[in-house]
């Protein structure tokens, strides 16, 4: 498997890491502050085209492919987690439309998405359905010429924002488990879906987390993805796709706070020398820079498997499944402990809001739980064996 980054992924990671420190670090601690979706953040990844790096040619995309949008993630991360989650939920909400979408609606909906024209969403989580998904509750009950939704969604990354809402609900209610469950395409304002509780969150605290409420929601049958009863498959196989960019957000986290710790760390001085120079530290950076690059290698070598896999509804090979699910392990947990050993490494300025490693800290916990928890990856690398 090659997966060295070719000069054309070099020459965009150097552009986006240029755009990152320039435009989008500089805000980065007010956003966190503000506790609101920063749609200038979404302007400014707009107008440097860095919505549609995965998407499709034919659909206005650049086609660079995973490796290509992992990398752009990753530096976005590296100075503002919040800022990435734009571009991960862009890719997670859009995924089963590539995945399940008719023609008729990839045209409909992924030349405005490719251009960052409209945001899209992925309303997958219930108050009683989050690792367990075979448990969602919300209906989606033909009549006529549509479908009748009714139920609750929570944690739904941009659902205030996106024009639209990939939603995953039960068509099938006599049968149990994952069977029976349906995606469709849900539009903002449809009369009947409403925007509840809006989070107040730990971290990524630039990005929007809100409860989507169904009441007798009626929306068209052309909206369904793929055919009904399709709906487990389609979501299973989103996962396994956009694990991997969630990953690449781990590794900017981390590498944000690595960079930041050990430059600080020369500069500190405590009994008389720079604190780097103390061998307790310098073997705490040792295990950052090495578990770091451990996991940006693992990420790495997924996303470039997954470069040449079919966006269809074709059967991931095993290994494949087990790769997102390691990578987004590895990364995360990755991320956690970096970041933590920052905050460590910068004693009571690693704590304090003038830096921003205790942010960073903050930022990194959401990736060991979304888009399936830590353990849930567990379960799914060991399925695989
Ligand atoms: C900021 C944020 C943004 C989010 N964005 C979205 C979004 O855009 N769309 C969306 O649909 N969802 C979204 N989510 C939901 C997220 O995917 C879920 O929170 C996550 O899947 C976990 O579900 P849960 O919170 O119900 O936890 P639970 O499933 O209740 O898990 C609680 C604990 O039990 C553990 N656990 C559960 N099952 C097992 C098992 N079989 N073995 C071992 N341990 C287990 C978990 O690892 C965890 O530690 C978001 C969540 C947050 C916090």
């Amino acid at each position: 498997m090659q997966y060295d980054l070719t000069e054309e992924q070099l020459m965009l990671r150097d552009t986006v890491r240029r755009l990152a420190k320039e435009k989008i670090q500089p805000g980065a601690a007010a956003r966190d502050e503000k506790g609101e979706f920063a749609h200038d953040m979404a302007e400014l990844l707009r107008d440097n085209g860095l919505f549609g790096a995965d998407f499709p040619e034919e659909y206005g995309g650049a086609a660079m492919g995973m490796l290509s949008l992992c990398l752009v993630i990753e530096e976005v991360a590296k100075v503002c987690a919040s800022t990435a989650v734009i571009l991960l939920v862009h890719e997670l909400g859009t995924m089963p439309i590539f995945l399940a979408g008719s023609k008729a609606q990839k045209e409909k909906y992924l030349p405005s998405l490719a251009a960052g024209e409209n945001l899209i969403a992925f309303g997958l989580t219930e108050p009683g359905a989050g690792s367990d998904v075979s448990s969602l509750r919300t209906k989606a009950v033909k009549d006529g010429a549509g479908y009748v939704l009714n139920g609750r969604k929570v944690f739904i990354s941009h659902g205030d924002v996106a024009k639209w809402v990939c939603v995953a609900a039960k068509t099938d209610t006599t049968v149990p488990g994952h069977k029976g469950i349906s995606m469709f395409v849900v539009d903002q304002g449809t009369p009947g879906f409403s925007i509840g509780k809006h989070e107040n969150k730990l971290g990524i605290r630039g990005s929007s987390t809100v409860e989507l409420i169904f009441e007798d929601c009626r929306i068209p049958a052309e909206n369904l993805l793929g055919a009904e009863g399709q709906g487990f498959t389609i979501i299973m196989k989103t996962l396994d796709f956009t694990r991997i960019p969630v990953a690449a957000q781990a590794l900017g986290i981390a590498q944000g706070a690595l960079d930041f710790s050990i430059n600080y760390s020369k500069e500190r001085v405590q009994f008389g020398k720079p604190i780097f120079t103390f061998q307790g530290l310098q073997f705490m950076m040792a295990d950052m820079v090495t578990r770091l690059e451990a996991a940006r290698q693992l990420t790495y070598k997924t996303a470039a498997m997954f470069q040449e896999l079919p966006k269809d509804l074709s059967r991931l090979s095993p290994e494949a499944v087990r790769y997102s699910a390691m990578c987004k392990l590895m990364a995360a947990d990755t991320a956690m402990t970096v970041t933590t050993d920052a905050v460590q490494l910068m004693g009571g300025y690693g704590y304090v809001k003038e830096y921003p490693v205790e942010r960073m800290m903050r930022d990194a916990k959401i990736t060991q739980i979304y888009e399936g928890t830590s353990q849930v990856q567990k379960v799914v690398i060991a399925s695989t064996l």
